[in-house]
């Protein structure tokens, strides 16, 4: 992969012309916090951040998104909706970039979804590596601490300069038009390497098996009793799903004008800890009780997702640790406990 370098006092001119092109999403501070979100000058962005609260799933699965209008005159018409803005993402971790490869994968199968190609389709992915880990993060162990696809630009910051990897002729044309840079050398290179491995060794949790074992240590544990421990604790609030960027479920609904004569067909985000999940019209419930939605979660996370696209379904950013108010969401905790057999 060609890399370039940029030096840090030119990347505020080079946000400032990608600024000039379009939309520009970012990371930046918010209530203590970070979040991806809409920047309008170069000094609003950071990139030495450790986790946002969401990821940027957002801006290819909005949290409510409507696919399709229709009218209910005499004649019956509907009439689909894909909207996709151009913007770029700057600043995206390798573990929300190979959530994002998940979600291509997920996306393409069977029934190509054109809301989400037409926003993946428009949008620019520029990464950063995280070299400052959350306190809840296991990346390092599950493999999704760097990336080496999935972006078209990755900025790694090795002190008084980045290195730039080009991962596509579309980040390629960019940095051509709109940054001053140098051929990166051997040395930056390797400046690179020791940034990204100490930035390994600086993760704080650790996955307790590998990820080939995780589906065999949740088949011989279907039946725990750990699940309906959890579940004693658990809320049922949905939040370790809602912040999770693996998490691709949603609901489909109706709004009809007052009128009775238009309406909208729309999609939002679900989650399969909600009670109302697994309900259907008859009203059976497949998932009734909490321990099972719960038990899913995880099986949905370690041996499902891994089954059906071949892709792990956890990268390890640790939101829902952070997220869950019970202090019983962390896949690490849960793991080790499969695996200790208590
Ligand atoms: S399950 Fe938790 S740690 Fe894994 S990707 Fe989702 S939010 Fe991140
Ligand atoms: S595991 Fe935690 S975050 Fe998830 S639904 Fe239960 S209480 Fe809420």
């Amino acid at each position: 992969m060609h890399s370039q370098v940029i030096a840090k006092q030119e990347l505020a001119a080079f946000v400032e012309n990608l600024l000039r092109q379009g939309e520009v999403v970012g990371v930046r501070r918010k209530d203590g916090k970070y979040v991806f979100d809409k920047i309008g000058s170069p000094g609003e962005l950071c990139l030495d951040y450790d986790v946002t609260v969401l990821s940027p799933k957002e801006y290819f699965l909005p949290q409510r998104e409507a696919f399709l209008k229709f009218e209910l005159a005499e004649a019956i018409k509907a009439e689909p909706i894909t909207q996709a803005q151009r913007r770029i993402i700057l600043g995206v971790h390798p573990y929300d970039i190979k959530a994002i490869q998940l979600m291509d994968a997920v996306f393409s199968k069977d029934n190509p979804d054109p809301n989400y190609f037409r926003k993946r389709e428009a949008a620019t992915i520029i990464g950063v590596d995280c070299l400052n880990p959350s306190p809840h993060a296991f990346c390092a162990s599950v493999g999704t601490a760097t990336a080496e696809s999935g972006f078209d630009l990755l900025l790694t910051d090795i002190g008084a300069e980045y290195v730039v990897a080009i991962g596509s002729a579309k980040g390629e044309e960019l940095l051509q038009k709109h940054a001053k840079t140098r051929d990166a050398s051997d040395g930056d290179l390797s400046k690179g390497k020791t940034a990204r491995d100490e930035a390994a060794r600086k993760y704080q949790l650790s996955a307790p098996v590998s990820l080939d074992q995780i589906p065999r240590l949740l088949e011989e544990n279907y039946d725990h009793p750990l699940w309906e421990e959890l579940a004693q604790k658990c809320l049922s609030c949905g939040s370790c799903t809602m912040v999770c960027p693996t998490c691709v479920c949603f609901d489909v609904q109706e709004d009809v004008a007052l009128t009775l004569t238009t309406g909208e067909r729309y999609r939002q985000w679900d989650s399969c800890l909600l009670e109302d999940f697994a309900k259907v019209a008859t009203g059976e419930n497949f998932r009734q009780h909490r321990s099972t939605r719960l038990r899913h979660r995880y099986f949905r996370k370690g041996k499902y997702m891994m089954e059906r696209f071949g892709i792990q379904g956890c990268v390890g950013c640790g939101r829902c640790i952070t997220a869950c108010l019970a202090e019983i969401a962390s896949p690490v905790d849960t793991y080790s406990r499969l695996k200790g057999g208590s």
